[in-house]
């Protein structure tokens, strides 16, 4: 196999060497390579703090399948990531949560901060929209508003993320931010998060909707390029236009 830097996405190996103990990997693969970055990162692990969270993540996962000693193994998974999030909150002893969420998932937002709170936690919610500051603050024009002409309070997950610090949050949820307005939020909160649901505004919020559909119905992803915003083109050679 060529060598083509580190893409585990583009590994044809059947038996990896990072999933079997006697697996095999490409010439280029980083676990045969002994990249220095594993032992940076195992290093890490021994920070107690962060080897009881990896622990626990991973019991947790463990115990999201059914019949894990009958042989043959078949995976059987048993849990949604909501029975997901409130077992590993248990599980690492976490008493107040907080939630980042999109204003557009209101409800959502709403619902998922009651099951969390009949679980036992506190919950401590912030709206994107928090503060609500006008989006010409930060240079948008009025034409790049979602609504032309009208008043747009801008997203602020820097605003989200110190609100969370500062009630001093144990774990943090992230529920619906767009793209670049959840990396801003992962740069500025302190604590450790994860992510409830990530914003798709065509596919229920099921961004993976597109590539199981990237053969059939989504196959413009494949087929086609996108120009300037909005402007897609072909992708395909033609007989005419070679
Ligand atoms: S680590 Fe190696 S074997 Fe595993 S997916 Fe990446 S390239 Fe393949």
């Amino acid at each position: 196999m060529e060598d083509i830097g580190c893409n585990c996405a583009k590994c044809a190996v059947v038996e990896k060497i990072c999933r079997l103990e006697k697996g095999r990997g490409p010439s280029w693969c980083p676990t045969k390579k002994g990249e220095s970055a594993l032992t940076e990162a195992m290093e890490r692990y021994d920070d107690p703090e962060i080897k009881e969270f990896a622990r626990t993540a991973s019991v947790q996962e463990g115990s999201c399948y059914a019949l894990r000693e009958a042989r043959p193994f078949v995976m059987i998974p048993t849990k949604s990531r909501m029975e997901e999030l409130i077992e590993f909150s248990q599980r690492m002893g976490y008493k107040k949560l907080g939630l980042a969420f999109c204003g557009g998932l209101t409800h959502e937002a709403a619902v998922l901060s009651e099951i969390l709170e009949k679980h036992g936690f506190e919950v401590i919610s912030v709206s994107c929209k928090v503060g609500g500051i006008p989006k010409e603050r930060i240079g948008v024009k009025d034409e790049e508003k979602i609504c032309i002409g009208e008043f747009e309070s801008m997203c602020n997950p820097i605003a989200q993320a110190k609100i969370l610090n500062q009630a001093g949050t144990d774990f943090n949820v992230m529920l619906g931010l767009c793209i670049g307005h959840d990396s801003l939020f992962l740069k500025f909160i302190n604590g450790l998060t994860t992510v409830f649901a990530v914003k798709d505004r065509v596919t229920g919020h099921n961004p993976l909707a597109a590539l199981y559909t990237s053969r059939s119905y989504y196959q413009r992803l494949m087929k086609m390029e996108f120009g300037s915003p909005g402007e897609m083109k072909s992708l395909l050679v033609s007989d005419e236009n070679p």
